[in-house]
């Protein structure tokens, strides 16, 4: 090859992740639009719109130039700098990823996933899993399918973990399950023992809409967020959207009788816009200017919203502004009451519901179950009564019906299967960053300030600033010399927790 073609192939490609980019954000701009008030009548056009724009990122993203480009670009990879060759190679994963299914299965599993999630939706309704039973069957035979196409190594769920958290395996999963299943639930049973209950009724009382969202803002402010770059909305499910670093928005949801929903969704969803607004300008063309994976970014969300928001810490510094704020609900509420409230254990089915200790039993439940479908050693037939016995082993509950136990969650009638590990490698992640920030930071006496600046600096340089640039177990090994460690996610919570209980 000549280096002519070379650097014409490098400019063809970096022209086409521009034209992937506006594709992108033309998207989510559509979707913003959606979700945050454009009108309902309007919801066919706006479809219509986004299937056709997917239709041209598909064409810009598979066709013949491309793979010769790629592939001429993977040949001279030592002659790139490190931003084209992580982009190059992670359009290479992504080009694999969508032609080594072929076409007419691929479309044919599309179908189905659309037809799964509508049944899935109708099941939930009537409760009934032996409607939704079929459909999950075709999609995890689907799955096992795509996984011999696709290839992977050792294990095949490894290959479903790895679209969501690159270079994850399950054998580190198990590791991390292991630890968690021996001191978490054990943890979890001394709480219920122990029966001394946290008062949050005061959670519960009259909140006037405009006042929580001028909290929200002011929240918002302390941790770093820069409105002047970004908005907040409101969404029926709170979420980010980082189109580019100059514009990042995110959403949160306020409802009347409940003042921590709102306030905690917006410190998590600001902890991923935060991450979303500090990365590298010099990443900003590329695609490499998002967050690294999912599990990365869930860190971001968990550190602000539960390490930092939720400590005593930050509480008997923002207390005293809630209570000008919401003076009647709040009357005689001291720190210890708003700390030990915000912060009460109790095991619930339902996951998104859940508190900061039982969240991750509801993942790990998920965990096992998706790797027994994927080896076989768990029946889809079984599943009711695989599902019920976890809840009841890990919690100490048992659901009532299959809407509130295994149908609760949409992710497997859309196939995606290795996704929920993520949301528990994020606290977990978190932990860790928190554990070696705290060498170099006195976390606590920032937080009892109100001052995220140090804190927020620390992590624009060690995980905002490189995006996508680095990947996980990369990124993690470089801040803290190790690769995740469950030991110190374990750690953090037997401390609050016993702290809180009195254990
Ligand atoms: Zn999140």
């Amino acid at each position: 090859m000549t280096t002519g073609n070379f650097k014409d192939a490098l400019h063809r490609f970096k022209e086409g992740q521009g034209k992937i980019k506006a594709l992108n954000y033309a998207t989510s701009m559509l979707f913003w639009d959606a979700s945050t008030g454009a009108p309902k009548s309007g919801a066919d056009a706006r479809s219509k719109s986004i299937g056709t724009l997917s239709g041209f990122g598909y064409r810009e993203v598979v066709n013949e130039q491309t793979e010769a480009d790629l592939n001429l670009l993977i040949d001279h990879l030592d002659e790139l700098d490190e931003i084209d060759r992580v982009s190059v190679l992670d359009a290479k994963r992504e080009y694999d990823k969508l032609t080594k299914i072929p076409m007419d299965e691929f479309q044919a599993y599309n179908e189905l996933i659309s037809k799964s999630a509508m049944i899935w939706e109708d099941a939930k309704e009537k409760s009934d899993f032996k409607m939704f039973e079929p459909y999950l069957e075709k999609v995890i035979n689907y799955l096992l399918k795509f996984a011999e196409y696709r290839g992977y190594e050792g294990h095949p769920y490894n290959l479903y973990i790895d679209d969501f958290e690159p270079g994850m395996s399950v054998d580190q999963l198990n590791v991390f399950f292991d630890e968690l299943r021996g001191r978490v639930v054990p943890l979890l049973k001394k709480i219920i023992d122990k029966g001394d209950a946290p008062e949050v009724t005061f959670l519960k009382k009259d909140y006037p809409k405009q006042k929580q969202d001028e909290a929200s803002r002011k929240l918002l402010g302390l941790m770093g967020f820069d409105l002047e770059r970004g908005m907040l909305k409101e969404s029926v499910h709170p979420f980010t959207m980082g189109v580019d670093i100059d514009d990042v928005r995110l959403t949160t949801h306020y409802y009347e009788d409940d003042l921590a929903s709102a306030l905690l969704s917006t410190a998590h969803e600001g902890g991923h816009a935060i991450y979303e607004q500090n990365i590298d300008r010099k990443l900003q063309p590329t695609l490499l200017a998002t967050g690294t994976s999912n599990g990365i970014h869930e860190s971001q969300s968990r550190i602000y919203e539960n390490n930092f928001c939720k400590s005593h810490a930050f509480i008997s510094h923002f207390l005293p502004y809630l209570k000008s704020a919401f003076p009647e609900p709040l009357e005689g509420i001291d720190v210890e009451t708003f700390y030990r409230g915000i912060n009460k254990v109790e095991p619930s089915f339902i996951r998104i519901e859940a508190d900061e200790l039982t969240y991750s039993l509801h993942i790990m439940i998920r965990y096992e179950i998706e790797l027994g479908l994927i080896d076989g050693t768990i029946k889809v037939k079984d599943l009711p009564a695989v599902w019920n016995q976890k809840v009841k082993d890990y919690l100490g509950i048992i659901p009532k019906n299959d809407a509130e136990g295994v149908l609760q969650d949409v992710h497997w009638s859309e196939g995606l299967f290795g996704y929920f590990p993520t949301y528990a490698l994020g606290s977990a992640y978190a932990a860790q960053l928190a554990h070696y920030m705290g060498k170099e930071i006195d976390i606590e006496a920032c937080l009892a300030n109100g001052d995220f600046a140090p804190l927020t600096k620390w992590l624009n340089e060690k995980v905002h600033q490189y995006g996508a640039l680095k990947k996980p177990n990369e990124l993690i090994e470089l801040i803290t010399g190790e690769r995740l460690n469950s030991k110190y996610y374990c750690d953090y919570l037997e401390e609050k927790f016993s702290g809180i209980y009195g254990l």
